[in-house]
């Protein structure tokens, strides 16, 4: 081995090639740094003098697939310009760890398409410095999101594992990037966001949420005059699952085996859009006898069809003529049911509307969640919180996540 080779290969700038050993099926390079290239790690004058120094072992880049020991003595020189005492710098690693640099890169290389376990087994180190390596490269790009740049974002509570564990997770919706991830939902959760924020002094226009009173009160308080978008799809699912318990209440109280029958198979129907219906398995019809037999379930299920009306309209103003009237045709029919929705939009209108000044949606959200219940299915839950909040910071830029 050359000094050249050496300097090429491990990126060992200023020292040279002393010795090579193999045992343990490790290639172990000693090398050194010449005495006139040594320089005061405080003050960078090379007016040294040695005083001492230990041994360091690093690991580098393999070999085929041989682990390579790079062995150093490094010293502790006397500076005559400054007068400390100093270990002078490794160069080629950074302060305390025992990998140097290419190590460190080369294991976050492989670990675009490895798991933690696969590249730990590949490069004979524990999953811990490899969880290490990816920690310090996420916090380095991640760690400090630029908040002033950020304009329309998305918040939404993501739910992890079997528990009850909730992260919040907030969404840059121009650049897709994942800005934030709080412990637990609700208002507490967004705090520290909303400290970030006002230090950064963001201009955020739009954000979006669903209807939740914690998020009403979390943007009200931290992003004045923004507007608040209410997500439509969260509207129409709770819609939907208002209209799935009307349908258990009018089977509860059926008064004949037949109306039970009939209502009992069209949950599913009635939440389905009416185009989406299958025409081999006579949904349409299955569905239709569902609503003659039932006003009430006829009503709602309409009102249902039309609910979506209100986010295509041309424009706002249409769009609140709509939206009232869903809710006066609501209030007319008598269902208890209806009147309470009515009133829901009429408590949201204006974040329902918001959709016409920004049209955003928590959609985009979706498919962060999609990733991160992948990443928890690699087998990696709660061993490291912080490592995995890391994760869905960096989380857009992985096509798999890989954590296991
Ligand atoms: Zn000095």
């Amino acid at each position: 081995m050359s000094t050249t080779l050496l300097y090429r290969a491990f990126g060992t700038v200023g020292y040279r090639y002393v010795r090579q050993s193999f045992k343990g099926g490790h290639v172990t390079f000693t090398i050194d740094k010449p005495r006139e290239r040594l320089r005061c790690s405080n003050c960078g004058s090379g007016d040294v003098w040695v005083q001492g120094g230990i041994e360091r072992s690093f690991r580098a880049v393999p070999i085929g697939s041989k682990p390579v020991i790079l062995k150093v003595k490094v010293p502790r020189v006397r500076c005559f310009s400054c007068d400390k005492v100093r270990q002078v710098k490794v160069g080629f690693a950074d302060p305390r760890k025992h990998y140097t640099r290419s190590f460190e890169s080369y294991a976050l290389d492989l670990s675009r398409s490895m798991t933690i376990k696969d590249v730990a087994a590949h490069l004979q180190v524990s999953w811990d410095t490899i969880k290490d390596i990816q920690a310090r490269s996420l916090k380095r790009r991640f760690g400090k999101p630029n908040q002033h740049k950020l304009r329309q974002i998305a918040i939404d509570e993501i739910a992890i594992g079997k528990g009850h564990h909730y992260l919040t997770v907030v969404l840059d919706l121009v650049s897709g990037a994942v800005v934030f991830v709080g412990d637990g939902k609700g208002a507490e959760a967004l705090e520290p966001f909303g400290r970030r924020l006002r230090a950064s002094r963001a201009k955020i226009r739009a954000v979006a949420t669903d209807m939740g009173k914690a998020y009403i009160r979390a943007v009200r308080d931290n992003l004045p005059g923004v507007v608040h978008v209410f997500d439509h799809f969260h509207v129409i699912k709770l819609f939907n699952d208002k209209l799935s318990a009307l349908r258990r209440e009018l089977y509860n109280q059926a008064s004949s085996d037949r109306q039970r029958k009939i209502l009992k198979g069209t949950r599913w129907l009635l939440l389905k859009n009416p185009e989406n219906l299958d025409k081999d398995r006579n949904e349409r019809q299955r569905l239709d006898r569902a609503l003659t037999l039932n006003l009430p379930l006829t009503t709602a299920y309409y009102l249902k069809e039309d609910l979506r009306q209100i986010w295509s309209q041309p424009n706002k103003r249409t769009a609140r003529r709509v939206l009232r009237d869903w809710q006066a045709r609501a209030r007319a029919s008598g269902i208890r049911m209806l009147l309470q929705f009515a009133n829901t939009l009429e408590e949201h209108e204006e974040g329902i509307l918001g959709y016409y000044d920004y049209p955003i949606s928590t959609g985009p959200l979706e498919g962060t969640n999609t990733k991160i219940q992948a990443m928890k299915r690699q087998g990696y839950g709660f061993r490291d919180r912080d490592f995995y909040k890391l994760k869905i910071l960096g989380i857009h830029e992985t096509k798999h996540a890989l954590v296991g």
